[in-house]
């Protein structure tokens, strides 16, 4: 039985053509500026993201943590949704790497409002921390995959300008962003001073993200990513895996999320599962189950369909290059088995 394996779109296995992308990479010392494959990625992201320059690192973490290091100094405060990435999911980066104090805002599927932003920043007090930096994530994880609205965006990047506040964008999943709506991911990356993206979510690449801003940002970005031990050397043959993903993978992405659709609307027809099929925005589909979420978990894993508990009732399964039309099919007729039985 073939498991289908709806933990997270960062499971992909690199297909055949991009393995052969990365043994055929030319390769150079990427910490002497001198790889031609990373250079390359970092122009073709800079490009697509309508910014100067970018940078090529190990993670998205990575990428997101030099974007608050570049914007912050300790005891300065990072205004973000409280489910975001940078606060739930990065190991307490924010304050051990940096000294930086998060305000977490409650988010609407996480999505924030302008006068949210407006009111969360502090004004000039000696009790209070310096609001220097605000973060939005595109789409949203937590939130379900949803994408931010292209207005709403400006109105709240409007707002943080207004204060004087710099603006980051984890786009771990910008590009899905991109086709759900057909909005160009720049559109987005261009209101911002920098965005982050990964290669190895839903594009299928094994390693990778990058931070791209201006080019002076990300001259500094080289001296924090060299701090944090990112600093890689033929890394080519990884960059090589994410140019192919950037041209090969992300028209692609528009079949996740009809198969996060289809899954959404067969579960809306089983008893013991709830899911909205209206709030699919991508390839990210969140359920709750009658029966406690650990015990759905583990009695459909021995039915071949992994996903992760986010709650006491409630989970979340991500669709991705593994996973095929077919296979939401088996996923559904597995799924109705464990909550038969
Ligand atoms: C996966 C992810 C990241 C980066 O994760 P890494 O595992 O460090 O590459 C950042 N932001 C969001 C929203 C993510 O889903």
């Amino acid at each position: 039985m073939k498991p289908i394996d709806f933990r997270s779109d960062t499971v992909t296995k690199p297909t055949p053509a991009m393995r052969r992308a990365m043994a055929d990479a030319e390769v150079g010392d990427d910490v002497y500026g001198e790889d031609p494959m990373v250079n390359r990625l970092q122009e073709r992201v800079a490009e697509r993201l309508g910014l100067e320059a970018a940078i090529f690192v190990p993670s998205g973490t990575q990428a997101n943590q030099i974007a608050m290091g570049l914007h912050c100094r300790p005891s300065d405060e990072v205004i973000t949704e409280v489910g975001s990435h940078i606060v739930q999911y990065e190991g307490g980066a924010l304050s051990a790497l940096w000294g930086i104090q998060p305000q977490g805002l409650p988010g609407e599927r996480g999505l924030l409002t302008a006068a949210q932003v407006a009111e969360a920043v502090r004004g000039e007090n000696i009790h209070a921390p310096r609001s220097k930096l605000l973060s939005l994530e595109n789409t949203h994880n937590r939130g379900g995959g949803t994408v931010w609205p292209l207005e709403r965006f400006q109105s709240v990047v409007e707002a943080a300008r207004k204060a004087g506040l710099a603006v980051h964008l984890d786009g771990a999943r910008l590009f899905n962003a991109q086709m759900a709506t057909g909005t160009p991911a720049s559109a987005w990356a261009k209101l911002t001073d920098t965005t982050s993206v990964c290669f190895s979510k839903g594009l299928g690449a094994p390693v990778g993200s990058a931070l791209a801003g201006s080019a002076a940002l990300i001259r500094e970005a080289q001296r924090l990513r060299k701090r944090l031990g990112g600093g890689m050397r033929q890394a080519g043959i990884l960059a090589a895996a994410a140019l192919h993903a950037l041209e090969h993978h992300v028209d692609r992405l528009a079949e996740d999320h009809a198969n996060a659709r289809r899954l959404a609307a067969g579960l809306a027809e089983l008893q013991g599962v709830k899911v909205e099929p209206a709030r699919v925005e991508t390839n990210i589909l969140l359920v709750e189950f009658t029966r406690p979420a650990s015990e759905m978990v583990s009695r459909l894993a021995t039915l071949g369909v992994l996903l992760n508990a986010t709650g006491t009732h409630t989970a979340r399964l991500v669709c991705h290059l593994d996973v095929s039309a077919s296979d939401i099919d088996e996923a559904l007729t597995r799924i109705r088995k464990a909550l038969e039985s």
